[in-house]
């Protein structure tokens, strides 16, 4: 099968079987490009079902790039919460504001200035070279990853490098509808070649794919070691009201309200008898002891009326260790 072919039947099937995305809805060209940029930023670390809702609020309450440099803080941080990695919205306001005084409100249409931008790297300057300026890149985000690890039955750690998945992806060939196809090719992924149960019988390219052919369906993957770290949470909390401090002591969600908390060693972890949870960010595995105080010190931070918390900038961190606590009497 030659590339042209294997791109035409890619994109035949998209053409059939696309979903209904609303950054697909574009009413211009100046739209297409923030509806490209907005979307490319929420879905990085992200699955597309979760960001589908908060787009749509998104782009609703600041529908441009003008209008998203000059937001306040509060406003883009609430839009954003419940999504993660703030940062992302901290950047995307940036980048914002960069496009807005430096590139007369366009983005840029080079890879270069596109990895100049806050938070913008080398995945998403692709994504936007090839979905919104139809460049001849193809951006590898995890499904084109496990469909270019299927189809060629890639299982050593030499074949699974970033470079070599490139060098495979150029197998894949090129269309003059590269965003349409960029799509297809990531649509193909989550659709069709899933993680668990592969719809082979449904797959446009089932004849190419080497893991179709041995029935052999597993994903190799590079090994990433989490890290276990241990804590002990304060809640302090008194009728309806607790207690939060703005976190500048740890790296992850940084000057975020968090419940005041040290980090401890695993040995008073594992001796304490207190209420335990774990909760992941990233990579980091946290084990958390919790302390339930009903009187609020006279300490550093801010007091917050639990019927109130929709009004609030509060990451689901916080909100998950309150709700821990709260169903243990
Ligand atoms: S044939 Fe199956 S395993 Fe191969 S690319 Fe298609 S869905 Fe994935």
């Amino acid at each position: 099968m030659t590339n042209q072919n294997i791109s035409n039947k890619i994109l035949h099937w998209y053409d059939n079987n696309k979903r209904d995305l609303p950054w697909r809805k574009p009413k211009n060209k100046k739209q297409s490009e923030y509806f490209t940029l907005v979307s490319e930023v929420m879905l990085q670390q992200t699955q597309v079902s979760t960001v589908v809702p908060y787009f749509i609020r998104f782009v609703h309450e600041i529908p441009n790039l003008k209008i998203l440099s000059r937001v306040n803080n509060k406003k883009l941080l609430k839009l954003w919460e419940g999504l993660g990695y703030y940062t992302r919205a901290k950047n995307l306001k940036k980048t914002a504001q960069f496009l807005v005084s430096k590139f007369k409100s366009k983005i840029p249409n080079d890879l270069n200035s596109l990895k100049k931008l806050p938070g913008i790297g080398d995945y998403t300057s692709k994504a936007i070279l090839s979905l919104e300026f139809n460049k001849k890149v193809i951006p590898i985000d995890g499904n084109i990853e496990r469909l270019l690890k299927r189809i060629f039955f890639l299982r050593t750690i030499k074949e699974i490098n970033k470079e070599n998945i490139i060098k495979k992806s150029h197998l894949l060939g090129y269309s003059n509808r590269q965003r349409d196809y960029v799509q297809s090719l990531m649509e193909l992924g989550s659709l069709i070649c899933k993680p668990k149960q592969p719809l082979c019988n449904l797959c446009p390219i089932n004849s190419l794919c080497i893991s179709f052919k041995k029935k052999n369906f597993e994903i190799i993957k590079k090994f990433k070691k989490n890290k276990t770290k241990y804590f002990e949470a304060n809640i302090y909390y008194s009728k309806n009201k607790i207690l939060l401090i703005k976190n500048e002591k740890y790296n992850f969600l940084k000057n975020h309200l968090i419940f005041p908390m040290d980090e401890i060693n695993k040995y008073k972890f594992f001796s304490s008898s207190k209420i335990k949870t774990s909760i992941k960010i990233s990579n980091i595995d946290m084990k958390i002891i919790i302390n339930k105080n009903n009187k609020i010190p006279n300490k550093k931070g801010k007091v917050i009326n639990t019927n109130k918390f929709k009004h609030e900038i509060i990451p689901s961190f916080t909100k998950k260790l309150f709700r821990v606590a709260s169903s243990h009497q």
